[in-house]
């Protein structure tokens, strides 16, 4: 098993992806507007963390959690970038996945980020509909499919809210972009990501 390694430049300005150029942005920020601010990560999405987090999520192993956790909260004050939020949005589970696992990892992490940063989670977003992992399906294959899965919470206000989304992996960008278009729906002011791991 290879060692954990920060996720580290040159990145894309925008959505934190490695991205090597003359211009700040990767041409796919350039090309279109993201409802997403920008998006930074702590950790590429590569061994050893895959394992890791299979371990944490699927395996029921919630000091590895932890201990990821930790990590993602100690980084998060070194991004300058995600400073002056009002609250921390975690990516919801729908229900029914929730009850099967236990938990949500994205609450999980949000919960490391929210001790540490003194902001609170606000869970602002509700699922919708059960979607399968889709590893396989292109990035609009993926933008199709969450289509209508998030809606703003009814008993959360965003309204004027600078926000930051706490999702454990990202790497098509589809779910937090989809998330983003809830939240600004139900009237956010901003939005940034903040995952784990970035793909
Ligand atoms: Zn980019």
């Amino acid at each position: 098993m290879g060692r954990l390694r920060r996720l580290d430049g040159p990145l894309c300005r925008r959505c934190g992806r490695s991205w090597e150029g003359p211009e700040a942005c990767c041409p796919r920020c350039r090309s279109g507007l993201s409802p997403v601010d920008l998006v930074r990560a702590v950790f590429p999405y590569r061994t050893p963390l895959p394992p890791l987090l299979y371990a944490f999520k699927y395996g029921g192993r919630l000091w590895v959690g932890k201990a990821l956790a930790d990590w993602m909260a100690g980084a998060f004050r070194l991004f300058d970038e995600l400073g002056g939020a009002d609250a921390l949005v975690p990516v919801p589970l729908h229900p029914a996945r929730q009850r099967q696992r236990g938990f949500n990892q994205a609450r999980f992490l949000a919960e490391a980020v929210s001790r540490a940063s003194g902001l609170p989670v606000l869970d602002a977003l509700s699922r919708l509909r059960n979607t399968r992992a889709q590893s396989r399906l292109s990035r609009r294959e993926r933008a199709g499919r969450l289509k209508g899965v998030f809606a703003p919470a009814s008993k959360a206000d965003v309204r004027g809210l600078d926000l930051v989304l706490i999702d454990d992996v990202c790497t098509s960008g589809a779910t937090l972009s989809a998330c983003a278009t809830a939240l600004r729906s139900g009237g956010a002011s901003s939005i940034r990501g903040f995952a784990l791991a970035r793909g």
